[in-house]
């Protein structure tokens, strides 16, 4: 069996979090190494999706987050930011799996569906038996996600939707997926549409370099048409999809914790076994310069996490701070991957250390969920009062 080495703690932590919160990290660390790290590579190489694991997740109650009932964890924000940071640690793809499916498909369905909407999706969701994904991107609109363009008309007891939508997570294996779309009122709503609807199509876009072993689909939207009863009744404009967006980008900012003690504990192990000019590599000043930065940035990352997450647990958290949390990070994740993988010479770039794997995975995650700029931006709008988006 892979031996997982202890997680990075060096302001204890560990003692700000609850037994309960340890529990759910351990049991998300030992599911990452005994399912996920001994196949990752190959999957990554073949841009497979290990989407087998999502219902072995699900046996063990870690999918669904801070949802409460429906068969889901009902975790606290700090218990769930943990199981994003383990997977993450693990793997970017398989993490990004489930930070669509837990973070953003599950509350879009809680906090905007209807009780029987709800009660429909959240349990076999929760169990990892369905596959969902949140379709807001579109090749036209990116950043500008408020400017939608996809459209949703009222026809008698259904909607008819046109559009087309890009970089949408699991869509094109997913059972249900969320389309944000513009009705004729003008206004967003979100609207459910599963997989087999005429209309709907959902091609995996290939030659990605970075989260290879997670599928983004291009979608098509011809003359789709949706029962009525699959809008979900309480979103109701862009606000709703920021509330969904908020939770999201905390989630991202846990995750680029995970994929930044991933690298440092490697680049760690690393550097004490490798000699050069007769010494570790660990030994020089440079080497334990670039170490102590990743070390101080991964602490000021747990801190920046725990904090966001307690104050959403207290309904305190602002769009901005978790904007904040989320660019911090994976600024701070970007550049710790590319130092761990410098510091392992030529052996950085071979997918067995893992580093090369973990840093273009950062990539993606420095561009989705708002990408530097725009979460930038937000925070800018909020501290200044100025809006610099266009
Ligand atoms: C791996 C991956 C998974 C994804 N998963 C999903 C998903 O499941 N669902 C979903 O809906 N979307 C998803 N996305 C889409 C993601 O959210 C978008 O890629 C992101 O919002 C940026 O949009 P864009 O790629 O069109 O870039 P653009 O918006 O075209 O931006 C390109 C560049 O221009 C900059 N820019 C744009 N506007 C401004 C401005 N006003 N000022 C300064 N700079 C600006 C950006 O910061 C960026 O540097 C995913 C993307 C990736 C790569």
């Amino acid at each position: 069996m892979l031996t997982q080495p202890p997680g990075v703690d060096f302001y204890a932590l560990d003692e700000l979090l609850t037994s309960g919160e340890r529990v759910v990290r351990d049991k998300t660390r030992t599911f990452v190494v005994e399912n996920v790290l001994p196949t990752i590579n190959e999957s990554w190489e073949q841009a497979r999706m290990p989407i087998e694991l999502v219902s072995e997740l699900g046996k063990l109650g870690l999918i669904g987050g801070t949802i409460q009932g429906y068969g889901c964890p009902g975790l606290s924000a700090v218990g769930a930011g943990l199981v994003s940071m383990e997977l993450a640690r693990g793997d970017g793809s398989f993490n990004t799996i489930l930070a669509v499916q837990s973070g953003l498909v599950m509350p879009s369905i809680y906090l905007g569906g209807s009780e029987e909407q709800r009660q429909r999706w959240l349990p076999a969701m929760a169990r990892g038996e369905k596959i969902g994904a949140f379709g807001l991107t579109e090749p036209l609109v990116g950043s500008d996600a408020s400017h939608l363009m996809t459209t949703a008309h009222s026809a008698g007891d259904s909607y008819i939707l046109n559009g087309a939508k890009r970089w949408i997570g699991n869509a094109s294996v997913a059972d249900v997926t969320v389309i944000w779309a513009r009705d004729e009122a003008g206004q967003i709503g979100a609207f459910l549409v599963e997989r087999d609807t005429p209309g709907f199509r959902a091609e995996p876009i290939v030659g990605k370099g970075a989260m290879r072993a997670v599928w983004q689909a291009e979608i098509t939207l011809e003359n789709c048409r949706v029962p009525a009863e699959n809008r979900l009744p309480n979103a109701r404009g862009f606000r709703d999809t920021t509330t969904v967006l908020t939770r999201g980008r905390l989630g991202i900012a846990w995750s680029a914790l995970g994929h930044a003690i991933a690298c440092y504990e490697k680049a760690l192990e690393y550097t004490q076994q490798r000699a050069q000019f007769g010494k570790p590599l660990a030994s020089f000043q440079l080497v334990q310069d670039k170490l102590v930065r990743m070390l101080a940035d991964i602490t000021a990352m747990q801190l920046l996490c725990w904090r966001a997450s307690r104050l959403c647990d207290e309904g305190k958290l602002t769009p901005a701070m978790a904007s904040l949390a989320k660019l911090n990070n994976a600024r701070k994740a970007r550049q710790i991957a590319a130092d761990a993988r410098d510091l392992l010479g030529g052996n950085g770039i071979l997918l067995e250390n893992h580093i090369i794997r973990h840093m273009t995975d950062v990539e993606a995650i420095f561009t989705y969920e708002g990408t530097d700029h725009t979460n930038t931006l937000l925070v800018g709008r909020e501290i200044t009062g100025f809006s610099a988006f266009g």
